[in-house]
């Protein structure tokens, strides 16, 4: 069933779990997501990033998929830069946008979401934004407390993406987390909390965070990974010139692989049965 991040979670917030985000990067990849959760009995929530994803196609897919689902689905515009791509998110059918501006002074940041939101909520959408800046790199700039309660009391905002030490992509070595900075922001900050760049972090890592008040998870580097080592580990198993059905079966295996990421992050998070 389709659910906005608001329901799925206030729900996990109220429970003290997490649930897993996403990435999204093609029809196989959701499904493989979407069948994780079915069998896991987990919310889940699905990523779509403007320029990968054709959003307005893919959207309306996605919400049709979403909505025939035995388990609350939400489908969000990850990392929407653009007032544009917040309202082509609107009209694609998202339940979700994230509206990220945590590049922008706080001053700044805090009135394009404050807009955004007003706009979201008005048509049934939950909004999820960033304070502080999780980097592409190490670069990360840690979100403040006291700015954090500010901010989502003034934008209304569902969700907030806090910067503890994670970084987007792959990592050279598993980062530090900035526990006691997480636990004054869940004390603090009165939404639940969404930790990005969970990818390469360290399943204690991502446990411990999920117990100190993370209640929504990103990742996605680490589902392609999956997808193509289960391709590969299939490819080599296969004897030297082989004649079949074999080609057609690339894509099962990437599904497969991608599956079983999901399917152990809903585990490692703590929403596997909640739904
Ligand atoms: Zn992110």
């Amino acid at each position: 069933m389709l659910a906005n991040i608001k329901d799925i979670l206030t729900k996990a917030k109220a429970e003290n779990y997490c649930v897993p985000a996403l990435g999204i990067g093609n029809e196989i990849n959701f499904m493989a997501c979407l069948q994780a959760a079915e069998e896991k009995r987990s919310p889940v929530i699905m990523l779509f990033m403007y320029g990968k994803n054709d959003i307005m196609r893919f959207g309306k897919w996605a919400r049709e998929q979403a909505a025939q689902a035995s388990v609350p689905v939400s489908i969000i515009l990850d990392h929407g830069a653009e007032y544009e791509h917040a309202i082509w998110a609107i009209h694609a059918g998202f339940t979700d946008i994230m509206v990220d501006r945590s590049k922008l002074p706080f001053e700044e940041n805090m009135a394009q979401v404050k807009e955004l939101t007003k706009i979201a909520h008005a048509c049934g959408m939950g909004v999820e934004a960033e304070l502080g800046h999780v980097a592409m790199g190490d670069e990360s700039v840690f979100t403040r407390p006291d700015e954090a309660k500010r901010f989502v009391e003034e934008t209304g905002v569902d969700a907030l993406a806090v910067a503890i030490g994670t970084a987007h992509g792959a990592y050279k070595d598993t980062p530090k987390l900035q526990f006691e900075l997480l636990e004054e922001l869940r004390d603090t900050v009165p939404v639940p909390l969404v930790l990005h760049g969970g990818s390469g972090t360290g399943d204690e890592n991502l446990k411990k965070a999920c117990s100190m008040g993370i209640n929504k998870l990103n990742v996605a580097y680490e589902l392609y990974t999956g997808a193509i080592d289960s391709y590969k580990n299939y490819k080599e198993s296969l004897p030297e010139n082989f004649r079949s059905w074999a080609p057609y079966d690339l894509y099962e295996k990437l599904g497969e692989g991608a599956k079983a990421v999901a399917a152990h992050h809903m585990d490692l998070c703590g929403s596997t049965g909640k739904a």
